[in-house]
């Protein structure tokens, strides 16, 4: 069994990004500009945003984070992402969700414009991913991506099993490992809660995408020698013997499955960075069509 250590890749991903943006920069061209946009104090999307922050400083972005309370209307909140959307200087725009009930989530990323939508979430840019055009891939999809190519993964003609069916990651993950691309060109099953007899599909499967959000949801049993698993699944699980409190789980219970496996994403250090490394990678192709 080896590890599909997403630390590893993404910090290759960030040190080629690193370079580029230094020779933007040495060239006089624009520097790419990441706005986050914050609502309320949900722990985990403080960390996901402070990590977000951070790559962009490891690259050399410029970033902007803008903080809103829980309270915001929703009106304020689309009024603050058009100004975003006519600021020539903002290349990329993220809103971290999840969102407060009172906000729509689909309003909000309708409303950000196609061009800045680095989290590939735009029906826009879900369509063209669709359509095989180039496009801002949602960056959890895209990550896996990027982490199949840098193991050189081979998965033409492979059985492909996606747990999840979300707009954010099964569904796109479904597309982009049946397109016409490497990786890609599987065969696909897509599962979900209400597919019956999972446990058949999954032990089909050469390649695993877990996706649920169940923590350890996926056992030894369910899968056959050999596969690939890549686990997206985050959840914070209590613990009282750490200080925070708590520690994360990934969909796939990694002590017992990890053995039978050819590789495997550890959680945390396997999706996580490569998601950041994909979003990196977004807003600096949104900026370069400006330069
Ligand atoms: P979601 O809740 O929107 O979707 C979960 C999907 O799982 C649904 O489509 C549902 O049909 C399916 N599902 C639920 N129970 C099932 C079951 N028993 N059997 C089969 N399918 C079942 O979640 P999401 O936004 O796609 O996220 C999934 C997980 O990935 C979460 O843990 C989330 O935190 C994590 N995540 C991680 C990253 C990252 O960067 N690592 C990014 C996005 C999401």
């Amino acid at each position: 069994m080896k590890i599909l250590d997403g630390k590893i890749a993404s910090q290759a991903i960030k040190d080629e990004l690193r370079i580029d943006v230094a020779q933007l920069s040495a060239e006089g061209k624009k520097i790419p500009h990441l706005a986050a946009v914050l609502v309320g104090n949900n722990g985990a999307s403080e960390t996901y945003v402070a990590a977000k922050v951070k790559a962009c400083e490891e690259v050399g972005f410029i970033s902007t984070l803008i903080r809103f309370e829980e309270s915001i209307s929703e009106a304020k909140l689309l009024t603050k992402i058009n100004e975003l959307n006519n600021d020539p200087d903002v290349d990329g725009i993220l809103v971290q969700l999840p969102l407060p009930k009172h906000i729509s989530d689909e309003e909000v990323i309708n409303t950000i414009d196609p061009d800045k939508d680095v989290d590939g979430f735009h029906p826009v840019n879900i369509g063209r991913l669709m359509q095989g055009l180039s496009t801002y891939i949602p960056a959890t999809p895209y990550g896996i991506m990027l982490l199949l190519e840098h193991y050189k993964i081979e998965t033409a003609g492979k059985h492909a099993v996606v747990i999840g069916r979300s707009n954010i990651v099964g569904r796109p993950m479904s597309v982009l490992l049946s397109s016409n691309t490497n990786p890609g060109n599987c065969t696909v099953t897509i599962c979900h809660s209400k597919t019956k007899n999972l446990n058949d599909y999954c032990l089909q499967a050469d390649i695993i995408i877990a996706a649920l959000g169940k923590p350890e949801f996926v056992k030894a049993d369910m899968v056959k020698e050999g596969t690939v698993i890549v686990d997206v699944g985050i959840t914070r699980v209590p613990d009282n013997t750490r200080k925070s409190g708590f520690k994360l789980k990934g969909d796939v219970a990694f002590e017992e499955v990890a053995p039978k496996c050819s590789w495997i994403t550890p959680v945390p250090g396997g999706v996580g960075p490569m998601t950041i490394a994909a979003l990196m990678k977004n807003t600096y192709n949104s900026c370069i069509t400006k330069n």
